[in-house]
């Protein structure tokens, strides 16, 4: 039997759905994750409907391009119509903002270019030396590394980042003070927690009183992390504890933090349809200015719409609708031509949800 396999052994899941039940004993029970691809394995593997109807699996901001704010789309929007050559990852170019998105940009001639990783970036700056090249960086502290690394290794004076990088845990503070929200425990994110470690979260479990457990990225991981919350519920504790042991360490990755903290510093920053959360975003530190694409452009005033009429991401960002709550899901929101957001990638809420429609 393969590793893969035996995350996915139906015997073993069933015998820790028993154990659940035994635990949560019909209570309501509402746990929520921050990350897009933990929705993308609940969903494909159907984990809700495995789980006690008392269970609620919530789903929260956790989908990169989801949470990054109409303005920032626009900033690069306005780069793009600068005449620079503008890189970013693939799900950020189809991204709908106030009135366009980088797609339609380069329809209209606009050089927008997908890359699979910064360095390829660097390299069409390089290659490029008469022209500006600005990347797009966006994601959570996932993805800030190898953005940092290239900036610590002195790219060429041509090539800027333009930053959108969150930070989870801001986010999850901002879920547990959200009047109504209610979250008795918190699914956290294994691959933020790779980078960051197991550890990063016991803060959080401390001054909440919520129970954390990352969580891997097979049905069988999401199910033990249920079950893991429910102990924790049981015993009266609230800690952050590590069911992905055989990839996340309680320090994470040091060396990668390291790079994170020598070429960014962390600030307040906007959320798609959330506002402006508290020291949850990366920006890029004064050392490394002349690349920072937001000081070395100029942008006019933009008047962004987070929220495009109609469009209730906001409300699936945090959890409190389903994605068929909103009227335009698969009518005037399809994955070939999203509306908002959370159609776009294939860890947004409403992408994962039509991909899997019965
Ligand atoms: S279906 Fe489309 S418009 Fe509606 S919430 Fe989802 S992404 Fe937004």
């Amino acid at each position: 039997m393969t590793e893969q396999a035996g995350f996915r052994d139906a015997r073993y899941a069933h015998a820790v759905v028993k154990k659940i039940e035994s635990l949560n004993q019909g209570r309501e029970t509402r746990i929520v994750h921050v990350c897009g691809t933990h929705e993308d394995t609940i969903v494909q593997h159907g984990v809700r409907s495995l789980l006690p109807k008392s269970i609620k699996l919530v789903a929260g901001p956790g989908c990169p391009v989801c949470v990054c704010a109409a303005q920032d789309v626009d900033m690069a929007i306005e780069l793009a119509r600068q005449g620079h050559i503008i890189t970013t990852f693939g799900d950020m170019v189809r991204v709908p903002s106030t009135d366009s998105s980088l797609a339609k940009e380069r329809t209209s001639g606009a050089d927008v270019r997908i890359v699979y990783g910064v360095s390829e970036a660097v390299e069409i700056a390089r290659e490029n030396p008469d022209k500006e090249v600005v990347f797009i960086g966006i994601g959570f502290e996932t993805t800030a590394p190898t953005i940092a690394l290239e900036l610590i290794r002195g790219p060429p004076s041509n090539y800027s980042v333009f930053t959108s990088l969150k930070v989870i845990p801001p986010a999850m503070d901002l879920l547990v003070n959200l009047e109504g929200f209610g979250v008795d425990g918190f699914i956290t994110p294994g691959h933020v927690s790779t980078i960051i470690g197991s550890n990063a979260f016991q803060p959080f479990a401390e001054k909440t009183g919520v129970p954390c457990v990352v969580a891997g990225f097979e049905p069988l991981d999401v199910l033990e992390s249920v079950r893991m919350i429910l102990v924790q519920i049981e015993e009266g504790r609230a800690d952050s504890e590590n069911e992905y042991t055989r990839v996340v360490k309680p320090e994470g990755n040091l060396a990668a933090q390291r790079v994170i903290e020598q070429a960014f510093r962390v600030d307040d920053a906007p959320w798609r349809g959330l506002g402006i959360i508290e020291k949850s975003g990366y920006s890029i530190r004064e050392e490394f200015g002349e690349h920072n694409a937001r000081l070395r452009f100029e942008f006019p005033e933009i008047e962004s719409v987070d929220i495009l009429p109609g469009c209730r991401c906001h409300e699936v960002i945090l959890g409190m609708i389903g994605p068929v709550d909103c009227a335009l899901f698969g009518k005037r929101c399809t994955i070939e031509d999203p509306y908002g957001p959370c159609m776009v990638g294939r860890e947004g809420t409403c992408r994962i949800r039509f991909e899997n429609l019965e």
